[in-house]
């Protein structure tokens, strides 16, 4: 029997204000333990939570990029269970008037993912299991967070990465979050059910819980979907229940019954007012929107830059802008891409050098030294080696190049440089004088050695078609 495979997905991403959502204290990862906490984050009897406006704007921010509706009027409950990393024993999140609804994203195959909702809520603390005892950390608890509900759109593990992709180059581009997985800025849900192809009727769905990575979350969604059609096949029933994702082995093992709503007792949080945004903020914020990650992808092509480039360079929204600056005026923006894809992010090294961007070449001198290439004045060869003393040493071009790199190679160098190569290859000549087109390259690679690059190839071909037209043939066997 074939079946449907079918999954939605459930991203929390830590947004990066300064301060938590109801405190304070510093949003900042890792730490001392217990250091960025105080009464209200740490959930004291009598302490009361303040909503930081800044929260709103970065949940509404991710709302009208993803095409949502925002509700101006919306409120926060509490959502009720007793775990240790969670001080209150409620966490303040929201439920039945969530900020934004019904948005979508669209994947590269021109599908759309509905995004039933974005809300608010308070992230948890952390439990550090360590040689058979377990200890807390309350700093990650009272940092804000914003949830990404889809509907149940996704149809394989390759369209889920790239949901959680296209939301990440989304939110970094907002400036909303650093989206690090790896830190847990950014973890994902996934439910996942399968259906006999063509039916109707939803199949009954399994939650995993707390993907961190997109490798994993590729892997325990195939797993899980062929777990799943194998009890199908065996008639035997998909039992509604919360998942964890064993890394090591590969496989997905019961956490706990699915729990719902009504386990979770959710009632309006009392010690908050309702949440009233006025339009005119909204308004404000929406036309503060920058540019989209798909519009600069699409500006990017439109530039001639091959798709991958254009990805890489949409990632981060510094790298980005640093390309547009540097690729101004500049003949093939490619050679501009291939600068920043090829030596300057082998000098950076994590994901978070890429994301801050400090290189110490500015794109001002960037795109002078691309020009002097494109100008044939500067070797390729050179550039490359150049960049890379500039971003080790954080010394300017001028430290590295020669004078004689930078000047315009003469026309009477390049006769002589012509000439000498005409001589060195009477082979290849002599073809070109017999018609043979296509062996001028032979003579025009050998110009090019010559100058070290500096003659323009296209220059050279021209003046050795010119030379060979007019100097008498050479016969080999004289
Ligand atoms: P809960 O409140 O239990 O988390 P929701 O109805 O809010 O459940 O849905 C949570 C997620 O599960 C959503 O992302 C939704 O798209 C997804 N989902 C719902 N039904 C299915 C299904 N049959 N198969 C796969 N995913 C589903
Ligand atoms: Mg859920
Ligand atoms: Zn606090």
């Amino acid at each position: 029997m074939q079946y449907e495979c079918i999954a939605g997905l459930e991203t929390h991403i830590e947004l990066a204000t300064k301060t938590k959502i109801f405190c304070g204290c510093t949003t900042k990862f890792g730490g001392e333990p217990n250091t960025h906490c105080c009464p209200v984050c740490t959930g004291m009897p009598g302490a009361l939570p303040r909503l930081n406006r800044r929260v709103i704007e970065y949940a509404v921010l991710a709302g009208l990029a993803t095409h949502c509706t925002v509700r101006l009027a919306s409120r926060m409950a509490r959502k009720n269970y007793s775990y240790p990393d969670l001080p209150k024993a409620y966490q303040i999140t929201q439920h039945d008037r969530p900020l934004c609804e019904n948005g979508y994203l669209t994947l590269d195959s021109g599908r759309r993912v509905r995004i039933r909702r974005i809300h608010i809520e308070e992230d948890a603390g952390k439990l550090i299991h360590e040689g058979g005892r377990t200890r807390i950390d309350y700093n990650r608890a009272g940092v804000p967070l914003i949830e990404v509900v889809t509907e149940p759109d996704l149809r394989s593990a390759q369209e889920a990465r790239e949901f959680v992709e296209k939301l990440r180059r989304l939110a970094r581009c907002l400036g909303i979050s650093d989206c690090r997985m790896q830190e847990g800025s950014l973890r994902c849900d996934v439910n996942l059910s399968v259906r006999p192809a063509g039916s109707e009727t939803p199949g009954v769905r399994t939650e995993i819980k707390n993907m961190n990575s997109l490798a994993h979350l590729e892997r325990a969604m195939t797993y899980e979907w062929e777990r799943q059609i194998r009890l199908l096949e065996r008639g035997e029933p998909v039992a509604q229940e919360t998942l964890r994702y064993n890394e090591r082995e590969g496989t997905t093992a019961p956490m706990r019954g699915k729990e719902d709503a009504r386990d979770y007792r959710y009632f309006c949080e009392p010690d908050l007012p309702e949440i009233r945004i006025p339009a005119r903020w909204v308004e404000e914020w929406r036309a503060a929107l920058p540019e989209l990650p798909e519009e600069r992808l699409e500006r990017y092509r439109a530039m001639g830059l091959p798709d991958a480039a254009a990805q890489q360079l949409c990632e981060y929204r510094r790298v980005g802008e640093y390309f547009d600056q540097a690729a101004k005026g500049v003949g093939n923006p490619r050679e501009v891409a291939n600068c920043i894809l090829g030596p300057f992010f082998a000098a950076l090294g994590g994901e978070e050098e890429k994301e801050a961007f400090g290189v110490p070449v500015p794109p001002e001198e960037l795109r002078r030294l691309v020009l002097l290439l494109e100008s044939g004045r500067l070797p390729r060869a050179v550039l490359k080696k150049t960049l890379e003393q500039m971003l080790a040493s954080g010394r300017p071009a001028s430290d590295f190049l020669r004078e004689e790199d930078l000047q315009r190679l003469s026309g009477e160098e390049l006769a002589r440089a012509c000439r000498a190569a005409v001589q060195a290859n009477p082979g290849a000549a002599n073809d070109v004088r017999a018609g043979k087109k296509k062996a001028i390259q032979a003579l025009v690679g050998a110009v090019m050695r010559e100058t070290r690059g500096r003659a323009s190839a296209r220059e050279a071909g021209e003046l050795l078609a010119e030379m060979l037209r007019e100097t008498p043939g050479v016969c080999e066997k004289c």
